[in-house]
């Protein structure tokens, strides 16, 4: 073997062909989603492709609704793919084959150790204070010490030869230079297990990955951080059977709010529950790209998929690691809830409020202003319903509208208001006359009637601005109860 395995090869650009590679044992994880945002924008940044290889090559927990989990998950973020997804449990006589291969080049053997000798000698390396690593026992069997373990019935697996020696280099499109040494790879390791004499087995991860990723003519692996080790596993092996080497971009990882990686213990972790709690498909990609990514000065932070994929590269994608932030994603959220427009939103909120049995469908105008209303303030549509709730149905005074009422020339100048209050329709500039001439009338302040006319008609002093609520609120002829109620 060469000393150092060639690490780079410098690719045409237009021929760029990227995968992702996602095992079906769970949903679509964020971070497997955010590994494939950053896939797709390499990919459609330089006119390549992006593929689909489902890893189900652990069969027992391997499982269909998973595989529909993720197909969804990923059609649903608008992160299309290429071509058929390849099913990795179908290519099983590839993956034997190169087996075959590395065996008979020498690369690789059969080991018989048996569970209690190889838990023996951790325990061993334990009370001596060394690395657990495989001590490379069998890797020089005799053919008599072999067909001695076969007739004691000893089950193999088959090994890859890992010389402590080596040195590995890559230059990582987002590390820099990587070098690794054989030794740190804790031994020769098992590619293939349940591998009698005659037969192959299961093969296993780092060389069906290896083989696929070369049969797809893979030419960037893209992938998260926590794959580093077994990229350095990787690249022996495609030296060993001799495959042109791909690039590599570590991807850094997600933290939560305390730093430590982004795990089940931080609730929502799958696209399917963020897309059930209401998030957008368009924030949540969005706000992907950003974790790790920085976008290029002037470009913001909100953007699509495709403005994202035109200034994408790795030279600003970072190596420390993306903390999950709701609040920009909650931020990015509500941008895409405005930005679609008050018809669109109300389109998407009927449904709600008729769920929550408001009658609607009577006015669209009205509902598309109030909609356009409830915009300003929106994380999640969801938001939509409890915040629509005043303007369906009349909302009981709470503690501080209470205490407004009660202070001093408030409900004087509710009562001068009403007096004023037109039937017709009224207008912003009207409205503002009539607010001032009841103030004066009572000898208040502007201020006093404004909160006391938020306390009559929200039942509250929180809420969207006062004049449009107002307003909607007469378009009705909701106002004129509500004042009445509090004198
Ligand atoms: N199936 C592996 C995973 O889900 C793929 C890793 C890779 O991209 O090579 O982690």
């Amino acid at each position: 073997m060469n000393a150092t395995p060639e690490a780079v090869r410098p690719q045409s650009t237009s021929a760029i062909r990227v995968r992702l590679a996602p095992s079906p044992t769970g949903s679509l994880h964020i971070g497997t989603a955010r590994t494939a945002v950053f896939n797709w924008l390499f990919a459609r940044h330089h006119g390549g492709s992006f593929l689909l290889r489902i890893e189900d090559t652990d069969r027992e927990r391997s499982k269909q609704a998973f595989t529909d989990n993720i197909l969804d998950g990923l059609a649903w973020l608008g992160l299309s793919w290429d071509g058929d997804p390849v099913i990795q449990s179908e290519r099983v006589s590839l993956h034997r084959e190169a087996i075959q291969k590395l065996l008979d080049g020498g690369f690789a053997y059969r080991c018989y150790a048996t569970e209690e000798e190889l838990t023996a000698m951790r325990d061993a390396q334990a009370a001596s204070k060394q690395a657990p690593r495989y001590d490379n026992r069998h890797r020089d069997l005799t053919p008599e010490q072999q067909a001695a373990f076969i007739a004691e019935g000893r089950e193999a697996v088959i090994r890859f030869r890992i010389d402590d020696a080596r040195s590995i280099t890559w230059s990582d499109m987002v590390r820099g230079e990587m070098r690794w040494s054989g030794s740190d790879l804790g031994g020769d390791m098992v590619i293939a297990r349940r591998a009698p004499h005659d037969q192959i087995g299961d093969p296993l991860y780092n060389l069906v990955v290896v083989v696929d990723d070369a049969a797809m003519a893979i030419t960037h692996v893209i992938r998260g951080e926590d794959h580093i080790a077994n990229t350095a596993k990787q690249l022996l092996l495609y030296e060993a059977l001799g495959y042109p080497v791909p690039q590599f971009a570590h991807t850094p990882l997600i933290l939560n709010k305390e730093g430590k990686k982004l795990s089940k213990r931080d609730g929502v972790t799958s696209i399917s529950d963020f897309r059930r709690m209401g998030y957008t498909a368009e924030a949540l990609a969005n706000y992907m790209t950003l974790l790790g990514w920085s976008p290029p000065e002037g470009m913001g932070e909100r953007f699509t998929l495709s403005q994202a994929a035109e200034a994408f590269g790795f030279e600003r994608v970072n190596r420390a690691g993306a903390r999950f932030d709701w609040d920009k994603l909650n931020w990015l959220n509500g941008q895409v809830l405005r930005e679609q427009g008050a018809a669109a939103l109300r389109e998407q909120l009927l449904p709600l409020w008729q769920a929550e049995g408001f009658e609607v469908g009577s006015d669209p105008a009205w509902e598309t202003d109030l909609s356009e209303l409830l915009s300003t303030s929106l994380t999640l549509l969801a938001d939509g319903v409890e915040q629509a709730k005043p303007f369906f149905t009349t909302p009981e005074l709470d503690e501080a509208a209470q205490g407004q009422l009660a202070v001093e020339g408030a409900k004087a100048a509710l009562a001068a208001l009403l007096e004023r209050l037109p039937e017709a329709e009224l207008a912003a500039d009207q409205a503002q006359t009539l607010l001032g001439e009841a103030a004066t009338a009572a000898g208040v302040k502007k201020g006093v009637i404004m909160k006391t006319m938020r306390a009559a008609l929200l039942g509250s002093l929180q809420g969207p601005d006062l004049l449009t609520t107002w307003l909607l609120l007469h378009r009705r002829g909701l106002d004129r109860n509500r004042i009445q109620r509090c004198l």
